[in-house]
């Protein structure tokens, strides 16, 4: 699999992203809830370091509840603050709001026995491209009044944006490279849209796609394109939802370019049903996850 990303790129993002770090005091971190582990960033945990943080399973919308659920859990076990969000219609923007300024009230108490009633704290979201950073950001700046002016002096050249008691944020987010270390979680990444399609084979991210949804949601797959049954070889199953859907070249073959790129835009526009593909213990259990 074919993947654009380099080392330099890499370094110069986690450059910046430490640079406004500095004076970030809760982090949001933003995932896709569909693949929460593999949208995820092997470095994040260095980055939050000791700065309270939550984890924010975006999309939640796409994915499967039942799924949802163990992933909230698991994140419990690991001590991690988590919640489930929409930020397209922006269900669950109210209730991330309040948690990130409770995880905000330690620092600020220590600010009001100093003296210093006034302060806000600062906020970041963190989070590989395509989880829906800008989106979530619009939202919660669309909620507040107006735009903080840029602060003198440690936050000089950074927007503020005022979204809530003592709360800002800062209106860029840090993009972390995704983790593309092991084919599983590229393929999802890819099969999601946190890749360009230009950066990989479609056959392969297809195959495996079809593959997962007739293990996990066989009847999602079957209702969708009105199969009346699914092949042990995926392949088999992207002809027969060629053929149903008239992806068919002159010679009558089935068109297969036009059938990934159907499959694939059903799917990511959450059309074949509420789907995750990263499930709770595979990659420690398969040793999947390098990091
Ligand atoms: P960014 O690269 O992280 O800033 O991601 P964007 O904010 O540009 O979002 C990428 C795509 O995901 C856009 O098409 C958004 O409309 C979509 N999106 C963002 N949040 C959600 C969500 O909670 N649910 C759904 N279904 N789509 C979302």
């Amino acid at each position: 699999m074919l993947i654009n990303w380099y080392p330099g790129h890499m370094a110069k993002a986690k450059r910046l992203i430490e640079a406004n770090l500095k004076v970030i005091d809760v982090v949001i971190e933003l995932v896709d809830a569909r693949i929460p582990l593999s949208s995820t960033n092997p470095m994040i945990a260095q980055f939050i370091g000791q700065k309270p943080s939550v984890v924010v399973l975006n999309k939640a919308d796409l994915a499967d509840p039942a799924v949802l659920k163990e992933w909230k859990a698991y994140y419990v076990s690991q001590g991690r603050r988590v919640m489930l969000l929409n930020s397209r219609d922006g269900k669950g923007v109210q209730q991330l709001v309040k948690l990130v300024r409770t995880l905000a009230e330690p620092k600020l108490a220590r600010w009001r026995a100093r003296g210093l009633k006034n302060r806000s704290v600062r906020t970041m979201i963190l989070g590989i491209p395509n989880v829906g950073k800008s989106t979530l950001i619009n939202k919660l700046a669309r909620r507040s009044a107006a735009k903080t002016a840029d602060k003198p002096g440690e936050t000089k050249g950074k927007q503020w944006v005022h979204i809530g008691d003592q709360l800002d944020l800062l209106d860029t987010p840090g993009v972390l490279w995704p983790k593309l270390e092991n084919q599983v979680s590229a393929y999802r990444l890819a099969a999601t849209g946190a890749i360009s399609d230009a950066a990989f084979d479609m056959e392969t991210v297809l195959t495996q796609l079809v593959a997962e949804l007739s293990q996990w949601y066989p009847q999602l797959l079957t209702a969708r394109f009105k199969l009346d049954a699914l092949a042990a070889d995926p392949m088999e199953t992207i002809e027969a939802i060629g053929r149903k859907r008239g992806c068919i070249v002159s010679g009558g073959a089935v068109d297969l370019e036009k059938t990934y790129k159907l499959i694939l835009k059903e799917y990511r526009d959450g059309k074949i049903g509420p789907i995750s593909l990263d499930r709770v213990g595979e990659f420690a259990d398969k040793g999947r996850d390098s990091q």
